[in-house]
C-alpha cells in the first residue's frame, strides 16, 4: 500500500524528475515544446478547426504579454481577471499575464455581476479579459477591459475596452521582456471555498504547476505512449481544466482540442474528427455517457482513455459506462498500443475508464488511475497517489494515523500543494499543518495503496463539479431583514450529485415564504447556487460551542432520502 511505519502513505509510481531548475517558469516548461516540435498542433478549436502550433503558442504568449506590458500597463504582481468561456485564447492569455509575472485569477462565466466583482475585489484585479456577451457583467467594475472576441458590435468602442487583435496587432515577441521568476513565485490565483467559510484565492506558484505537470503525465512516460489528444471542455477556469489538462498536458507536447461548452454529440463528433485519445471528464458527463453511449454513430477508435474526477463518481456509472461502449472494458493491455480503426471488426477498440482525485489547493491531482495496471476493476477507487505526492489518513478525534483500510480525513504533501490562500493567514495555518494539506474529504486506502474518497467531512456542497460555498449562501440569506439564521446544506441528487438546500430561522412576524427566500437568493448568485428547497425552521441545531451541526443535519437529511 505504500504505507509506512511513519503512518504515510507513499506513492508507489515511480519517481519522476520534476524540473528543479529554481528560475524555470510555468510559460517557459509549457513554450519549451515550440523547440522541439514548433509545427505540431499545441491547441484546436474543436468548432471552427482553427490550428495553433507549439510554434505559434509561443509566439502569440509572448506577443500578447509584450503587448499587455507595453499597451495595457500590466505590470509584475498585478492581478487580471480571467471571465470567458473555453476557447484557443484563453490560455494563451493566460499563460500571456504569468509570463510577466503578473496574475491570471480565473472566474466563472456563470457568475452574477456580485459574485464577480467579489472575487475581483478580493484579488485586487487590475485588469479584466473577458468577451463581449460577457461586457455587461464587468461594466461596474470600471477597469480596463481587453475582449478576446468582438468588433464591429459597438462594444469596444466603449471606453476603457479593447479588443485583443488591436491590442496585439504590430507586437512583436522579440519585444517581450521576460521578469525575473522563481518557482516559488505567484503563478495564478483559483478561487476556492477550502474547508470552511466564502471562496477564497489559491495561491499556487510556478513550482506548484510545473510539479501537477509532471504528475498528470508521468503514467503517459511509463507507459510508453506517445503524442496524445486530449478534449478541453470542462471549464478552463477550473483547475483541473486549466492545470490537469490544458497546461499540463501542452508541456508534454500532447494536443489540446478546445471546445466552449458541454455537449454529449459534439463532443462525440469532436472525438471523432480530430482523432481524441484522452477524453477527461466530470461525473455528470459520466452519467450523460451512461446514458448516451456513442449511438453507434461515431468513429471512437482512437479513444484510449475516458477518465473522471471534479467529484465522486460511483461504481454503477462507471459500469453503465462501460455498458455503452462494449469494449471499454480493457481485454489485454498490450492491445492499447494495437488498437486499429473500428471499422476493422477483428481488432478490439479498448478504452479505459478511469477516476481521478484532486482539488484547487493541489494544483488539481492527488490521485489517478493508472492505465497500466491490470484489468481496470471500475471499484470507485480514485487511483494512487500520483508521482511526488504522499498521504496520511487521520482519525479526526485522535489525530492518528490510520493504517489501510480504516477511515479518516485524507491528508496530502507534495510540491503540487498552494503556498496558502490569498490574504488569509489564519485560513491557510488551518488547512496546512506542520507541511500537511488536510483536504476536508474522508477516505481510506485500501492495500494495494488505491484511494477511495467516502465523504466530504468540509463544508462544500458540489454541484457536478462547480463549488457552492455553504458560507456564502448563509451570508446572504442571514443579511435578509426577516432571517435571523440559516444553514446551507446539500441534498442529494442524481444529475448533479449535490443541490443546495437551506434551513431557515425567521423573525418572529415574519410572512416570508419558501419562493420569496429562493427568489431573494436567485437574484445575488449563479443559477448552480440557487436553493432547490427552503425549510423553515424554530431554530438550527448548534454545539455547546455554538457551532452549526452541519454534519448531523446532513446525516438527518441522507437518512430520510433513503
Ligand atoms: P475543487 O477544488 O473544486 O476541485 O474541489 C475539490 C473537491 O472535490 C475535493 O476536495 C473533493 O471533495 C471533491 N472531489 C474531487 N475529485 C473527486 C473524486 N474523484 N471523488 C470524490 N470527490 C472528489
Amino acid at each position: 500500500a505504500g504505507y509506512g511505519p511513519d503512518g504515510v502513505y507513499r506513492s508507489p509510481r515511480p519517481a519522476a524528475a520534476i524540473a528543479s531548475d529554481p528560475e524555470l517558469s510555468l510559460v517557459d516548461l509549457v513554450l519549451r515544446r515550440a523547440a522541439a516540435c514548433p509545427d505540431a498542433p499545441a491547441l484546436v478549436d474543436a468548432a471552427t478547426g482553427r490550428v495553433l502550433t507549439f510554434g505559434d503558442l509561443r509566439s502569440d504568449v509572448l506577443s500578447a504579454a509584450a503587448a499587455l506590458s507595453s499597451r495595457a500597463g500590466v505590470r509584475r504582481g498585478d492581478a487580471v481577471l480571467i471571465l470567458a468561456p473555453n476557447c484557443v485564447l484563453y490560455p494563451v492569455c493566460f499563460l500571456a499575464v504569468a509570463a510577466l509575472g503578473a496574475i491570471p485569477t480565473t472566474a466563472n462565466p456563470l457568475y452574477t455581476e456580485r459574485e464577480i466583482a467579489k472575487q475581483a475585489a478580493d484579488a485586487r484585479a487590475k485588469l479584466v479579459v473577458t468577451v463581449a456577451g460577457l461586457l455587461p457583467k464587468v461594466a461596474s467594475l470600471r477597469l480596463p477591459t481587453i475582449l478576446l472576441d468582438g468588433g464591429g458590435d459597438g462594444a469596444s468602442r466603449q471606453p476603457n475596452v479593447t479588443l485583443y487583435s488591436d491590442l496585439v496587432a504590430g507586437v512583436q515577441e522579440t519585444e517581450y521582456r521576460r521578469p525575473p521568476t522563481r518557482q516559488g513565485d505567484t503563478a495564478a490565483l483559483f478561487y476556492s471555498s477550502g474547508t470552511t467559510g466564502e471562496s477564497k484565492g489559491v495561491v499556487l506558484t510556478h513550482g506548484n504547476f510545473i510539479a501537477a505537470a509532471t504528475m498528470v503525465t508521468s503514467d503517459q512516460e511509463d507507459n510508453g505512449e506517445g503524442h496524445n489528444v486530449f478534449l478541453c471542455f470542462l471549464p478552463m477556469f477550473h483547475i483541473f481544466g486549466m492545470s490537469v489538462i490544458t497546461l499540463g498536458q501542452l508541456q508534454r507536447g500532447n494536443t489540446i482540442v478546445v471546445m466552449s461548452g458541454f455537449d454529449m454529440d459534439a463532443v462525440l463528433a469532436a472525438v471523432e474528427r480530430h482523432r481524441v485519445t484522452y477524453l477527461f471528464s466530470a461525473p455528470p458527463v459520466m452519467v450523460a455517457l451512461a446514458k448516451h453511449g456513442s449511438g453507434g454513430r461515431y468513429d471512437l477508435s482512437s479513444l484510449r482513455c475516458i477518465g473522471s474526477g471534479a467529484a465522486p463518481l460511483g461504481k454503477e456509472i462507471m459500469e453503465a459506462v462501460a455498458e455503452k461502449f462494449p469494449y471499454a472494458e480493457i481485454i489485454q493491455v498490450r492491445s492499447i498500443y494495437t488498437q486499429q480503426s473500428l471499422h476493422a471488426s477483428s481488432f478490439w477498440l479498448v478504452i479505459l475508464l478511469l477516476q481521478g482525485y484532486g482539488m484547487t489547493e493541489t494544483s488539481g491531482i492527488i490521485s489517478l488511475e493508472n492505465l497500466q495496471k491490470g484489468r481496470p476493476r471500475h471499484s470507485g477507487s480514485t487511483g494512487q497517489l500520483v508521482t511526488g505526492v504522499e498521504a496520511k489518513i487521520v482519525d479526526s478525534e485522535t489525530m492518528e494515523h490510520l493504517p489501510p483500510n480504516q477511515q479518516g480525513e485524507i491528508c496530502v504533501r507534495g510540491p503540487n500543494i498552494m503556498k496558502g490562500y490569498f490574504n488569509n493567514v489564519q485560513a491557510t495555518e488551518f488547512t496546512i499543518k506542520q507541511g500537511w494539506l488536510h483536504t476536508g474529504d474522508l477516505g481510506y486506502f485500501d492495500e494495494r495503496g488505491q484511494l477511495y474518497v467516502v465523504d466530504r467531512l468540509k463544508e462544500l456542497i458540489k454541484y457536478k463539479g462547480f463549488q457552492i460555498a455553504p458560507a456564502e449562501l448563509e451570508g446572504l440569506l442571514e443579511s435578509h431583514a426577516e432571517i435571523l439564521e440559516a444553514i446551507a446544506i446539500p441534498c442529494p441528487d442524481p444529475e448533479a450529485g449535490e443541490v443546495p438546500i437551506a434551513y431557515v430561522v425567521r423573525s418572529p412576524k415574519s410572512s416570508l415564504s419558501e419562493v420569496d427566500v429562493q427568489k431573494f437568493i436567485e437574484n445575488q448568485v449563479a443559477y448552480y447556487k440557487r436553493l432547490r428547497m427552503v425549510k423553515f425552521v424554530d431554530s438550527i441545531p448548534k454545539s455547546p460551542s455554538g457551532k452549526k451541526l452541519r454534519r448531523e443535519l446532513i446525516a438527518q437529511l441522507r437518512l430520510s432520502k433513503l
